[in-house]
């Protein structure tokens, strides 16, 4: 390449962040939120009084905080979501100390797990950064506006202590509440087909956020009093957050990443185990197959970024469409499979008729190479077939679901077939 060449292709370094590529909204809400975190950030710090004691109280937060980045090293951080519980000593100093030293408590524990932990896109890890700092700088305001006319309004038995520490508790919930918004907001943002009740309110997520918001509580009335006394406190943060980690993995393990359903291998390992509960229970059960029709020129046509996003859209609206205990999973490529335990076949074929209707009116955006959005709209087939007397087992199942699924595609897709009992396999 001649030297003019080079200087021609030489791109401005920050030309070539990931954030860029994201698309317009969820770029707007990554430099709203740094931005707004940047200027909190330098208010605060005009409005500093450096305090010896509160230097010492925030350099032993900050050093638990190392602390439980380096215990909890090697249990990894998985990718997407994580969810960790560093906010235990970062509360406490929002708390606690002037608010400068809560907004920026999470800059060094985020350094150090990019450093130390995992390599993530720089701008998650700063977009993070900037979500706690705010959602701190909340709960900081919110304590230090109530606690005067708070501990004055109150009177009964309830002790100063346990109304101070029951005010703290409000003020964490908040913390959370904002955190969370912000961070669904930007999940939601870059997977629109992501669930905000399983990610804001799934049950293991509002233990997680409970565990999370008592241990910051303690830890916070315990820095107000004695601060080396959250040295016991450490323990329990580095299990739970060991025990995060490891409810995360597993997690991953079973779960299809594009489309958020079961793996295949976790689908049929929990339908194997429904199907032979039924067979032994003597209960009906039924499986569906479904496959979206032509999406091989869906990909040929709009780019297989476009098919992904009609799989997660697919796959999502197929999860909320139907029954909690019904087991859904990606099957193959695009191809799903959902057992439904206690459901004749009469009812089965009202349901995936019912499927198939609501999935050919979804509508999802599909980017082109040109970046332009257009809306576009899939069928499916599907193949339904019972649990029988010539039908017990998964494997039957699936042959037999498998083959009216064939049928409907046959008969010029778009279409739900229930298999009889001559297309059934001999068992
Ligand atoms: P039919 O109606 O007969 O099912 O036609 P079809 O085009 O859907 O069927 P075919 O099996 O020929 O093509 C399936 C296509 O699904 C081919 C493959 O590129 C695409 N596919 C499989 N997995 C993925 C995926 O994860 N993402 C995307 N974008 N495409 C996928
Ligand atoms: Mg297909
Ligand atoms: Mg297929």
């Amino acid at each position: 390449m001649t030297q003019e060449a080079a200087i021609r292709a030489w791109q401005w370094p920050a030309a070539r962040w990931a954030v860029w590529q994201l698309t317009r909204r969820l770029r707007l809400l990554v430099t709203a939120v740094i931005a707004c975190y940047a200027a909190v950030l330098a208010a605060a710090a005009a409005s500093l009084h450096l305090r010896p004691g509160d230097l010492t109280a925030y350099a032993t937060l900050l050093g638990f905080g190392i602390i439980t980045v380096e215990l909890t090293r090697r249990s990894g951080e998985p990718a997407g979501l994580v969810k960790d519980l560093h906010a235990v000593w970062y509360l406490p100093a929002a708390i606690v100390l002037p608010p400068l030293y809560g907004l920026a408590a999470p800059v060094p524990v985020l350094v150090l797990s990019q450093l130390r932990v995992r390599r993530a896109l720089m701008h998650r890890r700063v977009f993070t950064a900037a979500a706690i700092g705010l959602s701190l700088a909340a709960a900081s305001l919110a304590f230090h506006a109530a606690v005067g006319p708070f501990a004055a309004s109150l009177s009964g038995p309830a002790s100063p202590q346990l109304r101070w520490a029951f005010l703290v508790a409000c003020c964490a919930a908040l913390r959370t509440m904002i955190n969370k918004f912000l961070v669904v907001a930007a999940i939601k943002g870059s997977e629109p087909a992501a669930s905000v009740r399983q990610l804001a309110w799934g049950r293991e997520v509002l233990y997680n956020d409970v565990t999370e918001l008592c241990l910051s509580v303690i830890v916070a009335f315990a820095v107000a009093h004695v601060a080396l006394m959250i040295t016991f406190a450490l323990p329990f943060v580095i299990l739970l957050q060991r025990s995060f980690r490891h409810a995360q993995l597993v997690d991953q393990a079973r779960i299809d990443g594009k489309t958020g359903l079961l793996n295949a291998a976790a689908w049929q390992r929990e339908a194997h185990t429904e199907v032979t509960r039924a067979a032994r229970a003597g209960a009906p059960l039924c499986l569906a197959m479904i496959d979206i029709d032509h999406f091989k020129q869906v990909n040929d046509t709009y780019g297989h970024l476009a098919g992904d996003a009609a799989l997660a859209a697919l796959a999502a609206a197929t999860r909320a469409l139907l029954r909690d205990y019904d087991i859904v999973g990606r099957f193959g490529g695009e191809e799903f499979a959902v057992l439904l335990p206690d459901t004749a076949i009469t009812d089965a074929g009202t349901v995936t008729e019912r499927l198939r209707a609501k999935l050919s009116q979804i509508t999802f955006l599909a980017r082109t190479a040109s970046g332009i959005q257009l809306p576009l709209q899939v069928t499916v087939s599907i193949g339904v077939a019972a649990l029988s007397t010539s039908r017990r087992d998964l494997d039957e199942l699936i042959a037999a679901a498998d083959l009216a699924l064939y049928r409907a595609k046959a008969d010029g897709r778009n279409l739900v077939r229930l298999a009889d009992d001559a297309s059934a396999p001999a068992s």
